[in-house]
């Protein structure tokens, strides 16, 4: 069971559909509506966004507030605020879901398979009983 695919097809009508080179983190911050565009939470550096298309419940987004390319970028206050609200976003789902365990990654790049190539972002989605979960 461990060993199952993740399979999510509601994400299909977005990753099918055209995507307009718009940074949707950029986007989510500077639309001013932050329940409107999932933005669960700003830092000074950083910021939570929930995942409009998530591969499982709890799949939260953590990504640096300024648009830079890759992690080798982020000085290291902005780096640590990444890792504290992922570390913040884990006890959130926790508490909620109570999973067996998570997925955390890093998308940079678009190989990576985040939508989003050049804004990084770690992800956190939770792991429900007997199933393994693959995040972008
Ligand atoms: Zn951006």
């Amino acid at each position: 069971m461990a060993e199952q695919r993740l399979w999510a097809p509601w994400r299909l009508e977005y990753v099918k559909r055209p995507k307009e080179g718009e940074c949707i983190f950029c986007a989510a911050l500077a639309a001013g509506d932050d329940a409107a565009g999932y933005v669960l939470h700003r830092g000074r550096r950083c910021f939570v966004m929930l995942n409009a298309f998530p591969y499982t419940s709890g799949h939260v987004m953590v990504s640096p507030l300024e648009h830079l390319a890759t992690i080798a970028q982020l000085d290291d206050e902005t780096l640590l605020e990444l890792m504290t609200l992922t570390r913040r976003s884990l006890a959130a789902i926790r508490e909620t879901y109570g999973p067996e365990g998570f997925n955390i990654g890093v998308n940079q790049g678009k190989v990576s398979g985040g939508s989003v190539e050049d804004h990084p972002t770690s992800t956190s989605c939770r792991a429900g009983a007997a199933t393994r979960t693959s995040c972008p």
